[in-house]
């Protein structure tokens, strides 16, 4: 009986590998297709807000990908795919052209869209011309350094690799604000932080997630918040969803806020929209106060 139990529970996680290597092999394909034919990669811009005035800072860019009509492969499945396979090469210049020809469009038109940040993941970066293939990517479209903020994980400064590093310092150096993304998720310490010099620092969205319900969560987050100014740090906080999570934030002077109680991501024109109507909005109760 065992035995045969044995045989049973073999069968089901073989059958279960082999759906999951079939899925593999089928979005490794049409992530190929999909780089190619361009149209089924598209941006999204998700605003980040100044938490003490509200004002608009910029927008975070984040890829988004439709398999087929209506299906979408999120893009924790579809990064972690391509960053395996190196897809992400492919992946990641097709974000930058048609970012920056974006940013070009808005900047042509006079469209003050402020700071837009960038995923860039280490398999990137471990490349000794990411950075000068970034700014000369710039330069083509005549995109300022001052509008880009690159964002890295914490796993990428792990990574302790001189090409990484350089690369860094080579978009630090040129103007570029540097951001670590998904902190307190890694295991990167003090002294990655302080080498790096990095701009900003971004807690992510699971402590967030913790405020007004998790005390240990509430603990993280003040302490970051703290190490992160004395440092000389922004703050960034993503996911932030409800209120409470925004006033406890305030308090403790985080710089800004990032998530749905804002904005979801959004397509470029409604990013726009977004932003034209909320200085709009700021601008008329500034008003209403001088009055
Ligand atoms: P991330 O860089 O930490 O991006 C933030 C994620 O949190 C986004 O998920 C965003 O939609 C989500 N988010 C923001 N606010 C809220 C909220 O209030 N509630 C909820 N439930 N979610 C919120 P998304 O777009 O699915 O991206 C997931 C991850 O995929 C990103 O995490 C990033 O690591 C990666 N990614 C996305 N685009 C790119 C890219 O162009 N290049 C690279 N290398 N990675 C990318
Ligand atoms: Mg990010
Ligand atoms: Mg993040
Ligand atoms: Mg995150």
């Amino acid at each position: 009986r065992a035995k045969h139990d044995g045989k049973n529970t073999y069968r089901f996680f073989d059958k279960a590998m082999d759906a999951l290597m079939k899925r593999r092999v089928f979005l490794q394909q049409q992530l190929e297709l999909a780089v190619h034919r361009e149209k089924d990669l598209s941006l999204r811009f998700q605003p980040q807000v100044d938490a003490a005035t509200g004002q608009v800072y910029g927008a975070e860019a984040l890829l988004r990908w439709e398999i087929s009509a209506g299906e979408w492969v999120s893009p924790a499945e579809f990064i972690t795919l391509a960053e395996e396979t190196g897809q992400i090469l492919e992946i990641g210049s097709w974000l930058m052209e048609n970012l920056f020809q974006q940013m070009a469009i808005w900047n042509a038109k006079g469209f003050l869209f402020g700071k837009i940040s960038m995923n860039i993941s280490s398999v990137q970066l471990a490349r000794d011309t990411l950075a000068q293939r970034l700014l000369n990517l710039m330069d083509k479209f005549s995109i300022p350094y001052s509008q880009i903020c690159v964002e890295i994980t914490e796993t990428t400064l792990m990574a302790d690799s001189e090409m990484v590093t350089e690369n860094l310092k080579r978009l630090k150096q040129a103007g570029i604000t540097l951001s670590i993304d998904d902190f307190g998720t890694g295991y990167s310490s003090m002294s990655y932080l302080k080498a790096l010099d990095a701009d900003h620092l971004k807690i992510d969205r699971s402590f967030v997630i913790g405020i007004g319900a998790n005390e240990s969560d509430e603990h993280i987050v003040r302490a970051t918040m703290a190490l992160a100014h004395s440092l000389g740090m922004e703050t960034v906080a993503e996911g932030v969803d409800s209120e409470e999570q925004l006033t406890f934030l305030q308090k403790l002077s985080c710089d800004y806020i990032q998530g749905y109680l804002f904005a979801k991501p959004l397509k470029a024109d409604d990013f726009e929209h977004f932003v034209k109507e909320r200085q709009w909005a700021i601008n008329t109760s500034e008003d209403g106060i001088d009055d």
